[in-house]
């Protein structure tokens, strides 16, 4: 018999609009039927509303999602800056600020401040902090899915195997998750702007590079979560040094660290002003940089023949001219017909990607059948015990 997480399940997909059409689709009985909307309704996940005027007799009250019901807090956090945001289970951002916190600061410093920034933006919004649901965080290193934690990044020192969920958790007292940030950059870019595309590649071009890879909706994530890792490929005879400790990666060569280093500047936020500035020895550079890259992408595209290729990250903010040496590279470089339906472009959410990405991946969390089904259950013997413990 299905569950109240499972009948929450087909409203959210426009399976079944009303009470009477899930009696019909599911065969459960009408007292059945009204037993899970009427719980879910009271917990929060479903709202009813009137569908207007009707031929005559009374009007059908359909059954909505309550995205509204929960709020999502995420953290994009970068090398160098930081994206909070307050969501609700849409995804869309309610209140959201950038803030300086450099990564390397380690995570107890930067995690305080990051749920500092929350607690400031739920207040600032008037929002209560009794309503959130889950948080999600992403950061520049790849993640354990079941632990939480980083397994390795080379812009995150002091990161590796340490606590992030449970730091978090003394704050916030509900379901935390944890990405890498081009993948969850990549998940927010295909749910925002790409959803009829089945598949999506995203590069994030910021201080380094790193990939994320949406297949029929659900992020890629590889044997060893490494998936995405194109930053470290490493190209013919460059002998620059990476971060990871080899030499010649196309991070070394392409991304935005490289790129401030030859134009004597630091950050890759230094080279984008440069660029929009109309520099042209920064444009030349980006230019080649995009062309660099493109070698490797070009790999990428014709071994996934994927339906869009985004370039988001800093770089993605110098206008069309990383963008143009990407094409350039991608569409020398490959079949035509791996190429004849792709669509190449910057993303359309800029530095909102991340924290898009990550309340995307929350709210599907929070709103899954199993984490439904154990929030009402946890509800009911709540109610059960303290019926019993009652005078
Ligand atoms: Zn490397």
């Amino acid at each position: 018999m299905l569950s109240a997480g499972q009948v929450l399940q087909l409203v959210r997909r426009g399976s079944c609009r009303t009470r009477k059409e899930l009696i019909e689709l599911t065969g459960l009985s009408r007292s059945t039927v009204t037993d899970r909307v009427d719980r879910l309704i009271e917990a929060g996940y479903l709202r009813e509303v009137n569908a207007g005027v009707s031929g005559g007799g009374r009007p059908p009250m359909m059954l909505d999602v309550d995205m509204g019901g929960r709020l999502v807090l995420a953290a994009d956090l970068g090398a160098a800056h930081a994206t909070v945001a307050v969501t609700d289970l849409a995804a869309r951002p309610l209140a959201q600020e950038d803030i300086e916190v450099p990564v390397d600061r380690g995570p107890e410093r930067v995690l305080a401040e990051v749920c500092r920034a929350f607690l400031r933006l739920l207040e600032s919004a008037g929002l209560d902090p009794a309503r959130v649901g889950g948080v999600g965080l992403d950061v520049p290193g790849s993640v354990n899915q079941d632990t939480g934690r980083v397994i390795r990044s080379f812009v995150m020192p002091g990161w590796d195997d340490r606590p992030i969920r449970e730091v978090v958790g003394e704050t916030f007292n509900v379901p935390i998750l944890v990405e890498n940030d081009a993948k969850a950059m990549a998940l927010g870019e295909w749910w925002s702007a790409w959803r009829d595309s089945p598949s999506l590649l995203l590069v994030k071009v910021s201080t380094g590079i790193g990939a994320g890879i949406v297949l029929d909706g659900r992020i890629y994530r590889g044997v060893e979560e490494a998936a995405g890792n194109i930053g470290h490929v490493r190209l013919g005879d460059d002998d620059r040094v990476c971060t990871c400790g080899s030499r010649g990666c196309v991070a070394a060569v392409a991304g935005g660290h490289a790129l401030a280093v030859r134009l004597g500047r630091t950050t890759s936020r230094d080279v984008v002003r440069l660029v929009q500035a109309g520099d042209p020895a920064a444009i030349a550079l980006t230019q080649e940089a995009g062309r660099t890259l493109g070698v490797v992408l070009a790999a990428a595209v014709s071994l996934l023949n994927p339906g869009v290729l985004v370039l988001a990250g800093d770089m993605a903010e110098t206008g069309e001219h990383y963008l143009t040496g990407i094409r350039e590279s991608v569409y020398r470089r490959s079949l035509p017909y791996a190429t004849r339906n792709l669509e190449i472009a910057t993303g359309t959410l800029g530095r909102s990607a991340g924290v898009v990405g990550t309340a995307v991946m929350v709210a599907e969390h929070l709103l899954s059948p199993a984490t439904v089904d154990a929030a009402l259950n946890t509800a009911l013997n709540t109610a059960l015990n303290t019926g019993l413990n009652a005078p």
